[in-house]
């Protein structure tokens, strides 16, 4: 075929297969509209999994009577006039594809009214063209109804899954911007069935319980305002929102929400960090309930990079996603408690079963299954000076405190000195290191070795000296001493199959404290543990390992009394 310029038409329906994916895109498009147009109340009602009908009614500006037919021409936006409009974006839409790219797929017939006009129009599209138009009774606010989505594109119609599936991403759409906007009532109808409502009342938590149901919602922790640098909310990033206790674990990904400021994205990375976060909280296979809203100068995010808006690029990636990282971390260790004693056996249910329970927990469920209202909540702070007596299991170390009883995970103790003592020699840039007698040769796969060639640097900023030596061969002549003998080969596979990208560099130091600390099962000395015990009251998080899980528990004198019926 020789080489032409397409026709509009199929330009349109082109474009049009980029915005409109599915019923769920139209939902979203309009939905987006109504919030840019200020509206407080959005009505969205399905039928037929939306390819049959979409109807979205929201009480918004409208769209004055003069401009109705140019909000269906492509690229007619009201939401930015020039170039460098697209560096200051603040609301959903401005790429004014919308409209015309729904028109261009389904039967579009738009209700709109403006405070002050005496009636509101009406117009009707079909294939693309405007065949309706006239005058209606409408307040101030818009109606769009979208009628036989893809009726004329058989292609895209059989690629659409069930009507169940079809609403599922629908609702979830609805979901996720009740979820961004708690000051906006939403009510989600399916099939004449009201299936979510929400409202309106600006209280997250409100939107969560709709949502999500009650159960999670009352296991949901506020995240503290968080600037860059953790506290300060004077910094040009804000981090907000709410992350469930671990104990609402869910077995899919889908219950993480991330908003920049409030438009709902997808970011691969930012998910990873909240994730990350909940390390060792959450049980192996289970994913977080989290909203995180992210509020930035637009300035410092790119949302122009594809049709759907839905991916996001950050000017700082790495100060976005330490900060994420961070608010959830701290929200997560300050509000997890120092598990007690009384949360597994109150007095009057004493029996040596829940003891037991107790003494196999650690490490597991903080919460130990209790409702946060009957938990009590011991911020993280520095250690009393402790007494060492005794090794419990080959894994525990027992001591004693001014205030009672303390079992102490070795491991987990450990690793969280040693975490700090990295982190120290690494910002004086004064890593130990411990030259090999002979050089290691470590073999990697082809994935492995492109990974490794790109972090050379900064492994050798942890001490590693490692050169190319063949084809997925490197040697090693040096490893940082603290892992000198240990299973660093193990560790170094283990960091290259994770990848590189965000947070790198804390995973590392997470990873050599985890392969360097002393295991379960290990006989230590009085010596040892006297040095454990006295190296963890320095550190900064004494109660938490690096993963977040907890580093001892602790039985006050006031339980061990009631216990034992002397109070
Ligand atoms: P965009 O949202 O990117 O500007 P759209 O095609 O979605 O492009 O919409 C085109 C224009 O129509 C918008 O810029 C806006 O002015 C107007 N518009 C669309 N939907 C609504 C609505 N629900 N309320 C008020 N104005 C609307
Ligand atoms: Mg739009």
């Amino acid at each position: 075929m020789p080489i032409k310029v397409l026709d509009k038409e199929t330009v349109s329906q082109i474009a049009a297969g980029e915005v409109v994916e599915r019923p769920a895109s139209v939902v979203k498009e309009l939905v987006e509209n109504s919030l840019d147009a200020g509206a407080t109340q959005i009505s969205v009602e399905i039928k037929g999994g939306g390819v049959s009908r979409i109807q979205v009614i929201d009480n918004g500006s409208g769209i004055p009577q003069g401009e109705a037919e140019l909000a269906f021409n492509r690229y007619a936006t009201s939401k930015i006039a020039s170039p460098s409009d697209l560096e200051s974006i603040l609301s959903l839409g401005f790429r004014g594809e919308a409209l015309s790219s729904i028109a261009a797929v389904a039967e579009v017939e738009l209700v709109t009214g403006v405070a002050g006009e005496a009636a509101g129009t009406y117009l009707g599209l079909k294939d693309g063209v405007i065949i309706n138009r006239g005058r209606k009774g409408r307040s101030a606010g818009t109606t769009v109804t979208v009628k036989n989505l893809f009726r004329r594109i058989p292609a895209r119609l059989k690629f659409l899954k069930s009507l169940a599936t079809e609403n599922s991403h629908i609702a979830n759409i609805v979901s996720r911007y009740a979820l961004a906007f708690p000051e906006v009532r939403f009510i989600l109808s399916i099939d004449g069935r009201v299936t979510l409502r929400t409202p309106g009342s600006g209280e997250l938590i409100d939107s969560i319980t709709q949502v999500y149901g009650l159960e999670v919602a009352q296991n949901m922790l506020e995240i503290k305002a968080l600037g860059w640098e953790g506290g300060v909310v004077a910094s040009s990033l804000l981090v907000t929102g709410m992350v469930g206790s671990p104990k609402v674990g869910r077995s899919s990904r889908d219950y993480l929400s991330l908003f920049v400021n409030r438009r709902w994205v997808s970011h691969r990375r930012l998910a990873w960090a909240v994730e990350e976060a909940y390390h060792g909280l959450l049980m192996v296979g289970k994913h977080p309930v989290a909203i995180i809203n992210l509020s930035l100068p637009p300035q410092e995010v790119d949302v122009n990079v594809h049709p759907t808006k839905t991916e996001v690029r950050f000017r700082d990636e790495q100060a976005t996603f330490s900060a994420v990282q961070k608010a959830v971390r701290q929200t997560l260790i300050e509000l997890t408690p120092v598990p007690r004693i009384e949360e597994v056996a109150t007095p009057r249910e004493v029996s040596s079963v829940p003891r037991l329970m107790l003494w196999t927990s650690i490490g597991g469920d903080v919460n130990l299954g209790l409702p946060p209202a009957a938990t009590p909540q011991t911020p993280a702070q520095s250690l009393p000076v402790l007494r060492v007596m005794g090794q419990l299991l080959s894994s525990y170390i027992i001591a004693e405190g001014p205030d009672g009883l303390y079992l102490i995970d070795q491991h987990a103790a450990h690793e969280r000195i040693l975490f700090e003592q990295i982190e120290d020699q690494r910002s004086r840039r004064e890593m130990e290191i411990q030259m090999l007698l002979e050089p290691v040769a470590f073999e990697v796969s082809p994935r492995q070795g492109e990974s490794l060639k790109a972090q050379y640097e900064k492994l050798a900023e942890f001490g590693f000296s490692i050169e190319p030596f063949g084809e997925g061969t490197f040697l090693v002549r040096a490893v940082p001493a603290l892992l000198a003998g240990r299973d660093w080969p193990g560790m170094m596979r283990e960091l290259l199959d994770s990848g590189g990208g965000e947070g790198w560099e804390e995973r590392m130091v997470i990873s050599m404290a985890c392969h360097s600390a002393v295991r379960a099962g290990q006989v230590l000395t009085s010596d040892e543990m006297r040095e454990m015990v006295r190296k963890l009251e320095q550190t900064a998080l004494p109660h938490t390992c690096p993963h977040g899980r907890p580093t001892m528990i602790h039985l006050s004198l006031g339980q061990l009394a009631r216990e034992f019926g002397r109070s």
